[in-house]
């Protein structure tokens, strides 16, 4: 057996059964690291404590043996993330589309609906709440 292939089984059973990276450890890395640099430029001794909660909370949780636990956290990052990934893709789409279409929010539940531009001025019914309400378009 050679020396890597010794060193890659050691990591492999320190590893085993235990959680590991996901996503939401790559982001408190790359958070803790942004930290830790912004605390070299400023100086401030408190930025650098954060940074090294953070990590420590990186490895807790990848050497953690409690995998539902991780996996549910882990869950929740990526639904409260994609509630503004979601939300920033539709306004670079109403962005895109701005010449073709008039946006604009339902006045009873504040959801986006939109017309074709020069449509004149139309009853519109919002498709969530089913509101009426007079739009130009
Ligand atoms: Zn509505």
């Amino acid at each position: 057996m050679t020396f890597w292939m010794k060193i890659k089984q050691t990591l492999r059973s320190l590893m085993n059964g235990r959680h590991g990276p996901d996503q939401l450890n790559m982001v408190l890395l790359w958070v803790g690291m942004a930290l830790y640099l912004l605390a070299a430029i400023t100086g401030q001794g408190l930025l650098t404590l954060l940074s090294l909660v953070i990590y420590g909370i990186c490895v807790f949780r990848m050497f953690s043996r409690n995998n539902a636990k991780r996996y549910e956290e882990n869950r929740r990052y990526l639904v409260f993330i994609g509630r503004y990934k979601t939300k920033w893709k539709q306004a670079r789409n109403r962005f895109r589309m701005r010449k073709q279409f008039t946006y604009f929010k339902c006045p009873s539940c504040r959801s986006w609906l939109k017309l074709p531009k020069g449509t004149g001025v139309v009853t519109v019914t919002c498709g969530k709440c089913h509101n009426n309400f007079t739009q130009k378009g």
